[in-house]
């Protein structure tokens, strides 16, 4: 069978963690958020613990140092090793030029979206632990606030604050389209609309890796 490492990439609330979920059962191979690894580290007492949630708090981007420690921690792992997705990664050039040192991509999905769908997305979005995301109006759990996979009490991230959505769009429009440009020129990038419903999105993705 083909070996896909895949990249998502997108605005905030373009989708990137739900459809990176969806793809990750059809193609059966696990997903790496970013987010979710600098998360995890800050709720399990990691040593980068308080500079994680000063960074993620303000919507900044984490130090490639801290962030390549981890992510090469994560690739060493016996279940990524024929391939996986990554979602939110990498979103600068700084971040690119040192994935060249890695067993480079196969495809990576644009999922894209207008900065008023973001904000929109982003008002509305719950999150489990599990790490399963909810939009209470666009994908609503069956039962209020609570996770349909896990039972757990969903809850709103800690930077989906107005402030830390707006730096967040700001270093995406900066920093990340250079890298979505690179990868148009390097002839691996597949753009999606993400500004339809999850399944019509996901029916999109899917046609890439029909092939
Ligand atoms: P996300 O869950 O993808 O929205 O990411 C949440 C936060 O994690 C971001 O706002 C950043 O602070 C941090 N983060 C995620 N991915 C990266 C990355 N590739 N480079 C630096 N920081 C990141």
């Amino acid at each position: 069978m083909r070996e896909y490492r895949i990249s998502i990439l997108g605005p905030q609330g373009s989708g990137k963690g739900t459809q990176g979920f969806k793809l990750s059962s059809f193609l059966n191979i696990p997903v790496i958020s970013i987010g979710q690894l600098l998360r995890d580290e800050v709720e399990n007492n990691g040593k980068y613990k308080e500079e994680i949630k000063s960074v993620i708090d303000k919507g900044k981007l984490m130090p490639e140092d801290i962030l390549f420690e981890l992510l090469k921690v994560r690739l060493s792992e016996s279940d990524v090793q024929n391939g996986y997705i990554i979602d939110g990664f990498p979103r600068n050039m700084d971040q690119y030029r040192i994935l060249a040192g890695y067993k480079p991509f196969t495809h990576v999905v644009f999922i894209n979206i207008s900065d008023e769908e973001a904000l929109k997305r982003i008002n509305g979005r719950r999150v489990s632990s599990c790490g399963k995301i909810y939009h209470m109006v666009y994908n609503p759990p069956k039962h209020n606030e609570t996770c349909d996979e896990c039972g757990e009490k969903l809850s709103i991230r800690h930077d989906d604050t107005p402030e830390a959505i707006k730096t967040r769009l700001e270093i995406y429009h900066t920093y990340t389209e250079p890298v979505i440009e690179k990868y148009k020129k390097d002839g691996i990038l597949y753009e999606v609309n993400g500004e339809q419903p999850i399944d019509d999105v996901f029916e999109d993705i899917k046609k890439i890796f029909d092939n």
